[in-house]
């Protein structure tokens, strides 16, 4: 008999990965899947980035990096991050990861352990609640609610931290609903948070250039009194289509910096070299591919909300940031993992019931519309049938 750590009991999954194993295998076995499953992207990275990792190993970048990064990436960083928040970040706040999901775990394994309180969002991304619990801390859900846009309620964010609060979880634009909290929100929460000046703030910003319809992610750099205690999440994966480069950046405070430092050194020592030289040509090359892919993201999403709102028992606000869509489906009188299970075995349409988001997930459904015009009209189509026949 082994015995782990009680944490490794209490770990969770992101169940995009499951039902993308069950839609493979399905269609392995001669099933026609629709995938609007996985948030990734279904473009390809641009080809100059591609060009610029093979240029760095033809040119021998072979070796170990500094573990926070090559400079001339951090400082690429640095150059984007003013482009997109006006704000000035010094190279030496900036540390490359092995995607953004590092950061989550650097971020949460940092302040969580028995006693503490990780307040993060509900419905949100799986994996916050997962780490929160295998740190032993008690994760504490911040409902962001449909009537509210799923946006962040400062008021309600604020009144849940106690004094055994160690870290805050933002995500604007958020996975899985498309919300996007808006800045008036964010200065009510950050004057708010004045009053707790040992809360650390982690600010997930890996959709951060997603938005549609002229909203704008208001991003925690913008407010220099929280600068000591904010770590911003980022990366390459969702805005330059690199999910499987596992290139992310973290901004952190310096009182943090050597600790995220330390961490690097011993679990990653750094992220592969050529893939630092593809950062960099992703921020400072052309962005015309990015620019597509949004525009590609926005007809679909038109697409998919039209599609939605005419299923029998569905409604569907229009989200207004990343590429998620999260219908409400409680007039169907279906349960959300139940549905979303049969809508793969019978339809082959691949999807996430909402209760893999969090408690207030239940009633809704998440679809990825990374997928093309053609094959999201088709899933509709597939849904339609199946919900009026069982109906
Ligand atoms: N944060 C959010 C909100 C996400 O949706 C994702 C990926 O789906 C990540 C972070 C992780 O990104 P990465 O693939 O770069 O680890």
């Amino acid at each position: 008999m082994l015995h782990t750590i009680s944490g490794f009991d209490r770990i969770g999954e992101e169940n995009a990965f499951a039902v993308l194993a069950r839609a493979t295998a399905l269609s392995a076995a001669g099933k026609d899947i629709i995938n609007l499953g996985i948030g990734q992207p279904d473009f390809r990275t641009p080809d100059h980035i591609v060009e610029a990792a093979i240029k760095a190993l033809r040119d021998g970048h072979h070796g170990y990096t500094p573990a926070t990064g090559l400079l001339a990436t951090r400082e690429a960083v640095a150059r984007r991050t003013l482009t997109t928040t006006g704000v000035e970040i010094s190279p030496e706040s900036i540390v490359i990861l092995p995607g953004g999901k590092p950061t989550m775990y650097a971020a949460i394994v940092m302040f969580g352990e028995a006693g503490a309180e990780i307040l993060y969002p509900d419905p949100g991304f799986p994996i916050y609640r997962s780490m929160i619990e295998y740190t032993g801390a008690t994760p504490v859900p911040v409902p962001v609610r449909e009537e509210n846009g799923f946006a962040f309620s400062a008021d309600e964010t604020l009144s849940l931290i106690t004094d055994r609060t160690r870290l805050l979880i933002l995500n604007s634009p958020a996975n899985p609903t498309g919300g996007v909290t808006p800045r008036a929100e964010i200065e009510k929460l950050v004057k708010g948070l004045a009053d707790h000046p040992d809360v650390a703030i982690l600010s997930d910003d890996i959709y951060d250039v997603m938005t549609y319809d002229g909203e704008e992610h208001c991003s925690l750099l913008t407010f220099p009194e929280l600068r000591d205690r904010l770590i911003v999440l980022n990366g390459w994966s969702k805005t330059w289509a690199m999910t499987g480069w596992r290139m992310g950046w973290s901004i952190w405070p310096d009182q943090l910096y050597d600790k995220i430092r330390k961490l690097a050194v011993n679990c990653w020592s750094c992220v592969n070299a050529p893939s630092q030289f593809a950062g960099i040509a992703a921020i400072d090359g052309p962005q015309d591919d990015v620019e597509a892919m949004m525009a590609a993201f926005d007809r679909r999403r038109r697409v998919v909300v039209e599609g939605l709102n005419a299923l029998p028992g569905v409604t569907c606000a229009t989200p207004k940031g990343a590429f998620y869509a999260f219908p409400n489906i409680s007039g169907t009188g279906w349960k959300a993992k139940k549905l979303a299970s049969a809508l793969l075995e019978e339809t082959g349409v691949a999807l996430i019931g909402g209760p893999d988001f969090g408690i207030l997930g239940e009633g809704y459904l998440r679809l990825s519309y990374a997928n093309s015009e053609e094959n999201i009209r088709q899933a509709l189509a597939r849904m339609d049938g199946f919900l009026r026949s069982s109906a």
